[in-house]
């Protein structure tokens, strides 16, 4: 499990996360939900390491994290914008964490190190990988294929799979759907929330949709301002919403 504790973290005069406390259960899929600049990128980037809180703590069973590169921290995280790199191809893509844990030595090779048998080459090993991951994300077909030439949808599916490779304990996802029209983004939504099944991991989902929060979670943390105001069940936020702010952004009849 994960324990956040008091995390605050300011831009110049701007505070942006007040104190957040959290306590993230193992295999659970909790949803931050809030509106535009409460700071849950800010959150999602600081548990993954690419960003530095200025006070509070974060362990991850029990250990402190906070002095640990992004790589150290067994999480993996699927920006927005999916960040895909357009001269490579799909394969490559995925292919990309893989091959980044070979080049530093002193990193622990948890795909690498579990799966090599002493007559498979590296490469033959990260292919396999790859292969399997792309064939459980419908894209085996696409693997050859440059990010420019696939649909909004596909894209999601190579950037999940580049999260996947690194079998992560914790999945951070910060609005991976926003990019997508509406009747993509309610099939894959049902598609992440199997995909979260199947994997039996931790994911840590940011979006400011009412809908998604309220359908894909198995907890929901509500933020406004830098602050999480509650946080529930999904039945539990709609009946008991703890305050007006949060019966607004969940669509509770309060
Ligand atoms: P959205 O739903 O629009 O993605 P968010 O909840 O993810 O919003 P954050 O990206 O975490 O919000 O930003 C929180 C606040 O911090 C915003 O007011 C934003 O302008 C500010 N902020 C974020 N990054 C920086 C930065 N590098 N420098 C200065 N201010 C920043
Ligand atoms: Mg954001």
């Amino acid at each position: 499990s994960v324990s956040v504790n008091q995390i605050a973290k300011g831009y110049g005069e701007t505070a942006v996360l007040k104190g957040v406390s959290l306590d993230i259960r193992d295999g659970e899929f909790l949803t931050l939900i809030g509106p535009s600049g409460c700071g849950k990128s800010t959150m999602l980037r600081i548990l993954a390491g690419l960003e530095q809180q200025d006070s509070g703590s974060i362990e991850l069973d029990g250990e402190n994290i906070d002095g640990r590169r992004p790589a150290g921290r067994d999480v993996a995280m699927v920006f927005q914008s999916y960040a895909l790199y357009p001269h490579f191809t799909v394969f490559d893509n995925i292919a990309l964490p893989l091959r980044m844990q070979r080049l530093s030595r002193t990193q622990r090779l948890p795909v690498l190190g579990s799966l090599m048998p002493a007559r498979k080459s590296i490469e033959q090993v990260i292919a396999d990988e790859v292969n399997q991951v792309a064939k459980m994300l419908n894209i085996d077909h696409l693997l050859q294929r440059k990010p420019g030439q696939l649909s909004g949808g596909q894209r999601q599916r190579v950037a999940l799979g580049r999260a996947m490779v690194r079998h992560p304990k914790i999945f951070l996802m910060d609005e991976p759907l926003s990019n997508l029209d509406a009747r993509l983004r309610v099939q894959m939504r049902a598609e992440i929330v199997a995909l979260h099944r199947r994997l039996g991991v931790t994911f840590v989902y940011v979006t400011h949709d009412q809908a998604e929060a309220m359908t894909m979670s198995d907890r929901v943390a509500v933020m406004v301002g830098g602050d999480i105001l509650q946080i529930a069940a999904p039945e539990e936020l709609y009946r008991n919403p703890a305050e007006i702010r949060v019966a607004e952004l969940i669509g509770s009849p309060k």
